[in-house]
C-alpha cells in the first residue's frame, strides 16, 4: 500500500470480495523521511479503523538509493517509476511468500496517472516469482478514483500534493514555484543536494 487515500477503495472492495487483507508498507522511495513518516502516520490510521494488520518492511533501501539516481532526469511514468513498481512489488511478494499470504496485490491501480497495464504486469511477475497469486484490479475504474477521494476527505486522510520520490517532488516545486505555490510546504533546500536539475515533467503527480 502506498498511502491512505490510495488504500481507502482496496479495503472496501477487496475485503467485500471476501480477502482477509494484510497491509504492506515498503516506503524506500518516499522523501524526504519525514513525508514517508506522515505518510506512514496516515495509513495507520486507516488500518486501524479497518482492522487491517499491517507488515512494514525492515530492509534498508540500498537497491532503490542505488538504482533510482541514474533515472533522476525520467520523466513520471517512465524507466524510474518502472524502477519503483518492480522493487516494491518484488518486496511485497517476498513478505507475503514469507507470512505464508497465498495472494498478491496493490493500491497502485487507484491513480489515474500511472501505467495500470504495467503494474499489472509486473505484478503478475513477481508473484509468480514467489509462487503467489496475483490479484489483478485496476481500482481507478468504475469511478474508483473519485471515490478514494470523497472517502478519503470524509475520513480527513492527509492527501499528498506529488508522487513521493525526491525527483516528483522537485518536478512538482519547480511547476508550482512557476505559478507561486510551494506544494511541499518543504524549503527548496531540502531537496536533496545529490540530485540533478531534471528536466519539465509531463503530468500532474500521482497519488
Ligand atoms: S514518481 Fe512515483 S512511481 Fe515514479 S519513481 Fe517517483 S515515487 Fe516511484
Amino acid at each position: 500500500m502506498c498511502c491512505a487515500p490510495d488504500a481507502t477503495v482496496p479495503l472496501e472492495d477487496l475485503p467485500g470480495e471476501g480477502y482477509d487483507v494484510t497491509a504492506y508498507w515498503w516506503g524506500k522511495n518516499i522523501w524526504p523521511g519525514e513525508e514517508e513518516r506522515r505518510r506512514f502516520e496516515g495509513l495507520t490510521s486507516l488500518l486501524l479503523l479497518r482492522s487491517v494488520p499491517l507488515v512494514r518492511e525492515t530492509g534498508d533501501g540500498t537497491e532503490w538509493e542505488e538504482l533510482a539516481p541514474p533515472l533522476a532526469d525520467e520523466p513520471e511514468g517512465g524507466k524510474r517509476c518502472e524502477l519503483c513498481f518492480r522493487l516494491q512489488l518484488e518486496a511485497a511478494a517476498r513478505a507475503a511468500a514469507l507470512r505464508e499470504i497465498p495472494f498478491l496485490c496493490t493500491t497502485l491501480t487507484i491513480s489515474p496517472h500511472k501505467d495500470v497495464h504495467l503494474i499489472n504486469s509486473i505484478g503478475a511477475e513477481m508473484a509468480e516469482r514467489h509462487g503467489l497469486t496475483w490479484v489483478h484490479r485496476i481500482f481507478r475504474r468504475q469511478g474508483g478514483f473519485l471515490r478514494s477521494v470523497k472517502i478519503s476527505r470524509e475520513l480527513g486522510l492527509y492527501r499528498q500534493s506529488w508522487c513521493g520520490c525526491e525527483y516528483s517532488l522537485r518536478s512538482r516545486g519547480r511547476s508550482k514555484r512557476a505559478s507561486g505555490d510551494n506544494p511541499s510546504g518543504l524549503p527548496e533546500n531540502t531537496l536533496h543536494p545529490g540530485v540533478k536539475e531534471p528536466g519539465e515533467m509531463p503530468g500532474e503527480p500521482q497519488g
